[in-house]
C-alpha cells in the first residue's frame, strides 16, 4: 500500500487536501491524473446506467437540503457509529474496527495525594500488553494514565491475567477504552446569517435522499413506468470517527447511487438482478470477478429498513472491504417522506388502476473506493529488459483497463531536435486530441518516456520516427491487422504498455484503432 500511496503522489493521482498546511484528516485531492481517472470511472458508470438503459434517468440534487429531509429519513436520530475513547490519549475508535489482541492485563492501584489531607486516594488502573509478559511496560503506561490529572505517589501491581481476543484496549498503547458512546456522523451547518436551531441543516451523508424526495417530480416529467430508476453521482460527507486506509474511509467522498423503483413484491428479484449487473460492471472496468467478494449481509448487521443487502467487497491490500452496497430498502424512504411532508408519493399503476408505494432497490457505490481499487488492481512492479539498452530493470506499471486509463496514448517525436519529426508528431497530436485524452512528450530518451507512460498507466505509446518520414518498409504490418503496402507513407511505432510489444501502424488507422481499444 505504501508503494501505491507514494506513486499516487509522485505521479499526481492523489494528494492530501491542503497539504502545505499539514493536510486535513479524511480529505483528499485528486491531481491531474487522478482527476482523469475518476472522471472516466464516473462517466462510464453514468453511461452504463443512463445511456445504455431505457429505464433509468439522471438527477443532480443539491448538497444542502431542508433539514426535515434528514429528520424523516432517520439520519438525524440514527446515523451514528458507536465510538470508544482511549483513556490515555483520548483518541477515538469505532469498536468494530479494533483488531482483537491477545496478551496480559495488569491491574494496578495508584495512590494519589488528596489536597488538604494526609490520606491517599486510590484508583484502579488496568493496562494491556500484547503478546508478552512485560510488567515494566505495563507499569509505564499505568503511570501515564494515573498522572493525567495529578502526580501519583505509589503504583502497586495487584494481579495480572492472560487475555485472548480482547478489543477493550487501545492497540497502540494498551490503555483501556472508556464506555462506548454514539457519535453522529452528520456534518452540521447553518444556512443564512443566523446560527440557530431553525437555520441548522446538514451536509448530505448520501446522495440517495434527493432522489426519494424528488420522486414525484421525476415521475411527472420522465414518463416512465415501473420499474424505473433515478441515478445520481455526487459528493457526500460523513464525520467518520477514524478516517483511514488512504482514501478508503474519508470524510468527504463521492457516491454513484441508483434508486430503482419496482412494483411491490418484486424487490427480491430486482436485488438479484442488480447484484449480477453490478458484478459484471466491475469486470468491465478492469477488476476481475475473482477479486470481488459478495457478502450477504446478515439481518443483524443490516440497516433496520433493509429487507436484504449484498455488499460487494474488493480484496484491497489492507483487507477485503466494501466497494458497494446493494440494498432492498422496501418502501421505507418514500413512506417516511410521504408521511413527514404530508405529500403523497405513491405511484398510480395504469394497468391495475391501483395506487401504491413502490419498493426500492439501491446499488450504492463509492467513487473514491473504486478509484482506489482501480489503482490497487493496476499496480505492478516487474523486471523487464529496457527497450533501448536491453539491460534488466524494474519497471512500475499501472495496468489500467484502457477505458479507465487517465491518458489513452502518449505521442513522442523520436528526437526533439529534428523539426520534421516534431512537426509530424504535432500533426498526430492534432489528429487524435479531439477524440481522446492524449499526452505529448519530447523530453528524455524514448526509453524514459515509455517508463513515464507505464507509471501513468497510459496503454499506448506512439513514436514518430525516421521510418515515419521515409515511408513504411515493405512487409511491416499495421496495428489493426492490415498490411502496409510498400511505399505507403506515414506509419508510426505503436508500443503496447502491458506486453511492451511494438508494431507499426498507419497514422490514418490510429483513430479507429485507439477508439476501439479504449471502448
Ligand atoms: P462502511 O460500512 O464502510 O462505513 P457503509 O455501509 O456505511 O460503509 P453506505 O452507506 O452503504 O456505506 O454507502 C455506500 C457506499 O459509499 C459505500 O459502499 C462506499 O463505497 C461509499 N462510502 C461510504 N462511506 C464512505 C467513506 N467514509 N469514505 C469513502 N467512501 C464511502
Amino acid at each position: 500500500m505504501e508503494k501505491i500511496v507514494a506513486l499516487c503522489k509522485r505521479r499526481g493521482f492523489i494528494f492530501q487536501s491542503s497539504e502545505i498546511y499539514g493536510g486535513l484528516n479524511g480529505a483528499w485531492d485528486y491531481g491531474p491524473l487522478g482527476t482523469e481517472l475518476k472522471r472516466n470511472l464516473k462517466d462510464y458508470w453514468w453511461k452504463c446506467m443512463t445511456q445504455l438503459r431505457d429505464d433509468v434517468v439522471g438527477y443532480d440534487g443539491s448538497i444542502l437540503m431542508n433539514a426535515a429531509v434528514w429528520k424523516a429519513s432517520g439520519h438525524v436520530d440514527t446515523f451514528s457509529d458507536p465510538m470508544v475513547e482511549c483513556t490515555l490519549t483520548n483518541q477515538r475508535f469505532r469498536p468494530d474496527q479494533v483488531s482483537p489482541q491477545s496478551g496480559f492485563v495488569y491491574y494496578f492501584t495508584a495512590g494519589k495525594d488528596i489536597e488538604g489531607s494526609d490520606k491517599l486516594k486510590e484508583i484502579a488502573i488496568k493496562v494491556f500488553v500484547p503478546n508478552e509478559d512485560n510488567e515494566a511496560k505495563a507499569r509505564k503506561t499505568a503511570r501515564q494514565i494515573a498522572d493525567k490529572e495529578k502526580e501519583i505517589v505509589s503504583l502497586v501491581l495487584v494481579h495480572k491475567e492472560a487475555l485472548t481476543n480482547t478489543v477493550a484496549f487501545n492497540p497502540e498503547n494498551g490503555a483501556p477504552f472508556g464506555e462506548s458512546k454514539k457519535f453522529s456522523l452528520m456534518f452540521k451547518t447553518y444556512v443564512g446569517a443566523v446560527e440557530s436551531e431553525e437555520s441548522k441543516t446538514y451536509l448530505r451523508p448520501e446522495t440517495a435522499q434527493a432522489m426519494f424526495v424528488a420522486f414525484k417530480n421525476v415521475l411527472e416529467v420522465a414518463r416512465k413506468k415501473l420499474p424505473f430508476g433515478i441515478a445520481q453521482i455526487g459528493k457526500a460527507f460523513r464525520n467518520e470517527i477514524n478516517p483511514r486506509n488512504f482514501t478508503f474511509r474519508s470524510r468527504e467522498f463521492e457516491q454513484m447511487e441508483l434508486e430503482f423503483f419496482v412494483k411491490p413484491g418484486t424487490g427480491p428479484e430486482w436485488l438479484e438482478k442488480w447484484k449480477d449487473a453490478r458484478l459484471a460492471w466491475y469486470q468491465e472496468i478492469g477488476i476481475p470477478r475473482a477479486k470481488i467478494h459478495v457478502l450477504t449481509v446478515p439481518e443483524k448487521d443490516r440497516a433496520f429498513y433493509s429487507q436484504g443487502t449484498y455488499d460487494l467487497e474488493y480484496e484491497f491490500p489492507f483487507g477485503v472491504q466494501e466497494l458497494e452496497g446493494i440494498a432492498h430498502r422496501g418502501n421505507y424512504d418514500l413512506a417516511q417522506h410521504a408521511q413527514a411532508s404530508g405529500k403523497p408519493l405513491d405511484y398510480f399503476d395504469e394497468e391495475t388502476k391501483q395506487k401504491y408505494l413502490p419498493e426500492v432497490v439501491e446499488p450504492s457505490a463509492g467513487v473514491d473506493r473504486t478509484v482506489l481499487a482501480l489503482l490497487c488492481e493496476a499496480f505492478a512492479e516487474e523486471t523487464v529488459k529496457d527497450e533501448e539498452s536491453g539491460k534488466e530493470e524494474t519497471r512500475t506499471v499501472l495496468r489500467f483497463a484502457p477505458r479507465m486509463a487517465p491518458i489513452k496514448a502518449g505521442i513522442f517525436p523520436l528526437l526533439k531536435n529534428k523539426p520534421e519529426l516534431v512537426a509530424k508528431a504535432r500533426a498526430v497530436q492534432d489528429l487524435l486530441r479531439p477524440l481522446l485524452k492524449i499526452s505529448y512528450d519530447e523530453a528524455g530518451s524514448i526509453g524514459k518516456r515509455y517508463r513515464r507512460l507505464d507509471e501513468e498507466g497510459t496503454p499506448f505509446g506512439i513514436t514518430i520516427d525516421f521510418e515515419t518520414l521515409e515511408g513504411a518498409k515493405e512487409g511491416s504490418t499495421s496495428g489493426p491487422g492490415g498490411r502496409i503496402e510498400a511505399g505507403q507513407v506515414d506509419t508510426v511505432t505503436l508500443r503496447h504498455r502491458d506486453s511492451m510489444k511494438q508494431e507499426r501502424i498507419a497514422i490514418a488507422d490510429l483513430p479507429a484503432y485507439l477508439l476501439a481499444a479504449v471502448g
